[in-house]
Formats: structure tokens, C-alpha cells, sequence
């Protein structure tokens, strides 16, 4: 396969490294051109570290190092404010007056297109229209991509998402044996993400776990003190063996392909 170039539109620094990290780690390692485009800084992140231009400048220094590991050639923020998350998970009312969601979606789209033109890309990487778990964000990153493929004629677009229902199978065991602190609530990821049917690809990156996990640890700010149920926090424990198990696959999906499609490299051709 000749290199071609691959773009990943992520909302905020870490989200490359949960959902698409082996799969950008693959495609490096195959010779492809792989770039990273951040709408935001994630500067509402843990805010415990100083919320704002702080936390801006370490969670950017995390996502070059992150990239560094990946392999990625280029890294772009668009230089939105990251809108954060009400405490009940909705749009926040107290938001930076640049906030992504509030974006001209089609202004945005066009920043991002102006990206994907210059690198001539062949594929760029979005969200499922839910944006996986519904952050505010992670929906316009939905929006704004999409829109941005169709303003660049880009050809192939993925939606990374999670295959959820063995998610749920897991997480309802887990509940067993372990109390949730009550706002998780496992049915809310009933509706999360993407059903096992709808998924196009399914990506076995088991040989780039360890770069995942890497890109992951990068992501420092995230992952350590404050909150202890933070993602990041709890996933970095998870004892090696179980981690290629769990996050060894990456899915995605392309809506332009017949349901029941059953592809496993991004680059795939349809019909094969
Ligand atoms: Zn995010």
C-alpha cells in the first residue's frame, strides 16, 4: 500500500489517546502520514491544577509528547475554548467566550478543511453523532468534521467510537462486585457510543498497546491527583495482560459502507 495521510480530529488533549492511539500508532509504523488536530487545549480539564492559560500550555506540551510517541508528523490546535461539562454531564452554563460548541460550525469546518487540503488527506477520523458519551465537545467534533470532509472532498471518514455492548456486559459484572458511586449510572452507556452491529471496523492494535498506554501516561495532568475516578487515572492501572485485552481493538464507523460490514485497517477498500 502506498503512504497515504490520515487525519484525526480530536476534541481535547487525551481523547487520542482512550480512542484512536493504536490505530494512529499503526498507521505510523506503516509508513502513512499521521496527523493530530485538537479543536481545544482541554484547559477545563482536572481544574485543581489552576484552570486556564497553565493548564492550556501543560495540556498541549502533553498531547506534542503524546503525538511524539504515536509517531504523528504534524500536531494542530484550532485554538477553541474547551466548553467543559456541566456537573450532571450537560453543557456548562460558565463557558470561555471562544467555547467550541458555540462555534460557527461551518467557520470551524473550514479551519479544518484548510488542514486536511493541505495534506491532501486521504482519510480523517471524527466522532459517532453522539459524540461517544455525549460530551458537548465531542458532538461538534461530529458536526465540524463532517462538514470539513465534505468542504475537502476528503474520501474516507471514520467515526472512532467504542463497541458498547460488550462495554455494558462488562461494566453490569463490575457492578456486582463493585458499588459505583451513584451518579454512574451503567444504563446511561446503554445509549453511549456505538452497537456492535453498526461498526464498520474493527482494528486490532495489540502490538501498539504499549505506545497506546505511553500516549496515555503522557497525558499526566489527567491522570494523577484530584480526582481519582478519572479515566485516565483508573485505565493506567489496569495490569498489562488485561490492558491488550481490553483496549487491544479499536472501532470505528464508516457510514458510506453497508451495515454488517466487517472491515479491519482503516484503509480497507469496499467492496474489497
Ligand atoms: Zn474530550
Amino acid at each position: 500500500m502506498p503512504p497515504r495521510t490520515a487525519v484525526f480530529f480530536h476534541a481535547h488533549p487525551d481523547d487520542e489517546a482512550l480512542l484512536t492511539a493504536g490505530t494512529m500508532a499503526m498507521l505510523a509504523a506503516e509508513g502513512h502520514r499521521v496527523v493530530l488536530v485538537v479543536a481545544t487545549a482541554g484547559e477545563r480539564g482536572l481544574a485543581e491544577i489552576g484552570p486556564g492559560e497553565e493548564l492550556r500550555e501543560t495540556r498541549l506540551k502533553e498531547l506534542y509528547e503524546s503525538a511524539a510517541l504515536l509517531g504523528c508528523a504534524r500536531v494542530e490546535c484550532l485554538g477553541y475554548g474547551d466548553s467543559g461539562l456541566s456537573p450532571k454531564g450537560g453543557i456548562a452554563e460558565e463557558r470561555p467566550d471562544n467555547a467550541f460548541i458555540d462555534a460557527d460550525t461551518e467557520a470551524a469546518a473550514r479551519a479544518l478543511a484548510a488542514i486536511l487540503e493541505e495534506e491532501k488527506a486521504d482519510l480523517l477520523s471524527i466522532y459517532d453523532p453522539a459524540g461517544g458519551y455525549g460530551h458537548p465537545d465531542h458532538v461538534q467534533v461530529h458536526r465540524v468534521g463532517k462538514r470539513a470532509a465534505q468542504i475537502a472532498g476528503t474520501e474516507i471518514v471514520l467515526e472512532a467510537t467504542v463497541n458498547r455492548d460488550p462495554l455494558v456486559r462488562l461494566l453490569r459484572l463490575a457492578g456486582r462486585v463493585y458499588k459505583f458511586p451513584p451518579e454512574f449510572d451503567v444504563r446511561t452507556f446503554e445509549s453511549a457510543y456505538s452497537a456492535n452491529d453498526a461498526i464498520t471496523h474493527r482494528v486490532n492494535v495489540r502490538r501498539y498497546t504499549r505506545q497506546k498506554r505511553a500516549s496515555m501516561a503522557a497525558h499526566a495532568s489527567q491522570a494523577t491527583g484530584g480526582d481519582s475516578d478519572r479515566t485516565l487515572a483508573v485505565v493506567l492501572k489496569v495490569p498489562g495482560p488485561l490492558y491488550r485485552l481490553v483496549f487491544g481493538t479499536e472501532w470505528y464507523v464508516r457510514r458510506d459502507l453497508p451495515p454488517g460490514t466487517r472491515l479491519t485497517h482503516p484503509f480497507d477498500r469496499w467492496p474489497k
